[in-house]
């Protein structure tokens, strides 16, 4: 007999659902596309129905001897976690203040957690990836926007109502750049893949010699093209991705000073762009935290070897940790009520 959670990673285009046992273990794996455009009911019955299908498939393969004991759901947004409301999501419209949570727990009649996804790929990195030997850490997840979680001791970080971990916008610049939530100069503005193009162009238009004057007229210009020009040399390209690390090493250097965690894990499409930002981060980090160039690593890389030291590195799950995380959701709590 074991036991296994089904984690779901619902996002704004992607609907990906996995089987995994309590040793972290893939044990069967199904993706969709998210078809936000006919509803929520629409996708919600997809979900089930998915769902259904990978716990019929354990229950064919181990004969009665694999028991369900959850489902946790990753939703890009803001979750109500005592209630299980999605308070609100900009990636699924029509889906604010609704109980996503009971009407799943009510049509498969499994206990279900929700968790804002950037949280649930932190648990995930924890649990498996870059951080499976650190009971705590903070993951900075750069992608279209800027996402965080925190892990502490083993568990997600999240406030006193649930909404913790929001650092995408925390300030880097005070009159920076403008944000959607309201502020200027947030770090969304500076080290997500919408920002990397964006900087890009306004060097562009001042005048600035590059390869990408051409480049940039062509429709399928973004972040990537960025940075392959950034590694070929290109200056404007090169000042792009040093201004990225700079903005993400005084972040991760506030960090540093306020929480002293022993791991800060960077992960999402930009962080593969590692090459061209990492230089100017651990720079500004050591310039702006004392308290990490005291504890600097002899070594980046041996995470194992050294103990009292902090750790900034990648992510190592992919698009992964957060189906991972989801499912490690059920696990833990399962896990904490047997205890008791
Ligand atoms: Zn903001």
């Amino acid at each position: 007999m074991f036991s296994y959670a089904i984690g779901v990673d619902l996002g704004g285009t992607n609907l990906r659902i996995a089987a995994v046992d309590e040793y972290g273990m893939l044990l069967s794996k199904t993706a969709l596309e998210t078809e936000v455009s006919r509803g929520r009911e629409h996708v919600i019955r997809e979900l089930c129905q998915a769902t259904k299908e990978i716990a019929q498939r354990m229950q064919d393969k181990h004969r009665g001897d694999a028991t369900l004991c959850g489902i946790g759901i990753g939703v890009p947004g803001l979750i109500d976690i005592e209630s299980g409301h999605l308070v609100e999501s900009p990636n699924l419209p029509g889906w604010s203040d609704y109980d996503v949570k009971g009407d799943i727990e009510g049509r498969l009649g499994t206990p279900v957690i929700m968790e804002n996804d950037a949280n649930a790929a932190a648990l995930g990195e924890q649990w498996l990836g870059a951080g499976r030997n650190s009971e705590s850490m903070c993951m900075i997840t750069l992608g279209t926007g800027v996402g965080g979680g925190l892990v502490l001791n083993g568990k997600i970080w999240h406030g006193w109502n649930g909404m913790a971990g929001e650092l995408g916008h925390c300030n880097v610049e005070p009159d920076g750049h403008p944000c959607n939530c309201g502020s200027h100069g947030c770090i969304e503005q500076y080290a997500s893949a919408t920002a990397i193009v964006r900087m890009a162009r306004e060097t562009l238009a001042s005048g600035a010699a590059s390869e990408m004057h051409k480049l940039a007229a062509e429709p399928e210009f973004n972040s990537r093209v960025v940075y392959e020009c950034a590694m070929r040399g290109d200056e404007v390209a090169r000042k792009v991705f040093e201004r990225v690390g700079r903005c993400l090493g005084l972040l991760i250097g506030n960090m540093v000073n306020a929480l002293n965690l022993p791991l800060y894990v960077l992960g999402g499409g930009v962080s593969s762009a590692w090459d061209a930002f990492s230089p100017a981060l651990f720079d500004e980090v050591r310039r702006r935290s004392f308290l990490y160039a005291a504890t600097t690593p002899l070594d980046r890389s041996s995470i194992l070897v050294e103990h009292h030291s902090t750790f900034i590195t990648r992510a190592l799950l992919g698009g992964d940790g957060g189906l991972y995380g989801a499912a490690r959701l059920p696990l833990l709590h399962q896990a904490m009520t047997s205890k008791v």
